[in-house]
């Protein structure tokens, strides 16, 4: 099925008031493209809950700092298209950054809690405000029912969640798993970036984090594993940001036995970030 494509809010709007009038349920995964199977999983689990599905793809300037990737970022606009219909998507959101960032642009949602944990927030300062941004526009300009967002961006999901509950959003986020190459890497848009050498370094990570979850389930200090997993990838060769265990809800530190934990890692390959996390 070929996708519609609609490129500002007033067209989006006029497909989803129809869909509306016709007592449709519809969710929104929203994306940067350089559409994967980890996007299309979304996708999957989208039209596993409602009856129409539209994939945003906008490589959202306020969330990347000066220094990082914007202007490389990989794009495929033909490529996504194809990829998206295949999966099942009805509509596809692509709009100009003027579409999103109209003249004196001048609001973002001020974030505290899990926007706060000192993850992905300590190393990229700017992120989450740009995140927010334009995922508060996405859900207020779709009106969808469901949120599609991966469990490969933990922090992220968490944050989104927060938000939409705190400022009431009549929208339910939905977390899906990561979706991994057969090797265990976690799929991103990134890994073009990684030379072969690096692919093969990058599984590393998941491995590292499967040792240190079997340990803590063995019933070593949940610390005492992250500093070994930590270690191990800086003689793997990796710039590691950080390798930690956090309360898989709060992302706050953990402090009690038995607490729920989620082990999350961010680091760097040569000039790549990774990211990943696992349940314990
Ligand atoms: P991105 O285009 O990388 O910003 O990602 C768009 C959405 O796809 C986010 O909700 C991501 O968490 C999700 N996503 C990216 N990679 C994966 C993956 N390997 N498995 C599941 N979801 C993913």
């Amino acid at each position: 099925m070929k996708p519609k494509l609609v490129r500002t809010v007033a067209a989006l709007r006029r497909e989803t008031a129809q869909w509306r009038r016709d007592g449709l349920r519809y969710a929104v995964v929203p994306t940067m493209g350089a559409i994967h199977s980890g996007h299309t999983q979304l996708v999957t689990e989208g039209l596993n809950r409602a009856n129409r599905v539209i994939t945003t793809i906008f490589v959202n300037p306020r969330q990347f700092a000066a220094h990082e990737d914007l202007g490389k970022y990989p794009r495929d606009e033909d490529g996504d298209v194809r990829k998206l219909g295949k999966a099942g998507t009805h509509l596809i959101f692509l709009p100009p950054p003027h579409e999103i960032y109209g003249e004196g642009f001048s609001t973002t949602v001020s974030l505290a809690g899990p926007a706060k944990a000192g993850l992905e927030d300590k190393f990229r300062p700017q992120f989450f405000d740009g995140v927010t941004t334009i995922v508060a526009k996405l859900f207020i300009q779709t009106g969808a029912d469901y949120a599609m967002f991966g469990e490969k961006d933990y922090q992220q999901l968490k944050v989104v969640t927060r938000m939409a509950q705190d400022l009431d959003l009549p929208i339910e986020v939905v977390g899906v798993p990561t979706v991994r190459e057969e090797d265990g890497l976690a799929k991103s848009s990134r890994n073009v970036y990684l030379s072969k050498i690096e692919r093969q370094q990058a599984t590393a990570i998941y491995r590292n984090l499967q040792a240190a979850a079997d340990k803590i389930r063995a019933g070593i200090i949940p610390q005492n594993a992250m500093r070994a997993a930590t270690r191990s990838l800086m003689a793997q060769g990796f710039k590691v940001d950080y390798v930690t265990a956090r309360n898989a809800e709060t992302l706050a530190i953990p402090k009690h036995p038995g607490e729920p934990l989620r082990l999350i890692a961010a680091a760097w390959l040569g000039k790549t970030r990774l990211i990943d996390n696992l349940a314990v």
